[in-house]
C-alpha cells in the first residue's frame, strides 16, 4: 500500500566505517505509507531478505540496506528503532538527499 512520492539522484559514496569494502550506490525515497513506523521497518527487513541481503559482519558489504532516515516530524527511540536516524547528521549524502526530496513532502 506505499507508494513512491519522489527519488533522489542516486549517489555512490565512498564506504565509512571499520570494514574495508566497496563503494556504496545511495538513493533515498519520500514514501507515502499506511505503515506504522515499526510496520514499515519490518517491511524494509522483508524487502532486504527477499533481495537476498547476506548479513556477514557487521558493517560489512551488504547486497541492500533499507533505513528508515526520517518518519514526518516523529521521534522514535526505541532500542531496534531509532527516528530520526541517527546517523543523519554524520551522513552529507543523507543531508543533500533529504533536501532534494524536501519541496515534494511540502507539497503534499
Ligand atoms: P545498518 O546500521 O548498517 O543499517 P542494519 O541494516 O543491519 O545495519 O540495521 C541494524 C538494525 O538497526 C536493524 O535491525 C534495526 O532494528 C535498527 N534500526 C534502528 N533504527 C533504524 C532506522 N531508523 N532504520 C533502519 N533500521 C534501524
Ligand atoms: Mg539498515
Amino acid at each position: 500500500g506505499s507508494t513512491v512520492e519522489a527519488a533522489s539522484e542516486s549517489e555512490e559514496t565512498e564506504q565509512r566505517g571499520p570494514v574495508p569494502q566497496g563503494p556504496y550506490l545511495n538513493q533515498m525515497v519520500l514514501l507515502k505509507t499506511p505503515l506504522a513506523p515499526r510496520e514499515l521497518l519490518a517491511h524494509c527487513a522483508s524487502i532486504e531478505r527477499a533481495a537476498g541481503r547476506q548479513r556477514g559482519v557487521r558493517w560489512g558489504p551488504r547486497t541492500l540496506d533499507l533505513d528508515i532516515v526520517r518518519y514526518d516530524e516523529l521521534t522514535i527511540a526505541e532500542p531496534d528503532l531509532i527516528v530520526p536516524h541517527p546517523e543523519l547528521p554524520r551522513r552529507d549524502f543523507w543531508q543533500r538527499e533529504l533536501a532534494e526530496l524536501l519541496p515534494y513532502a511540502q507539497s503534499r
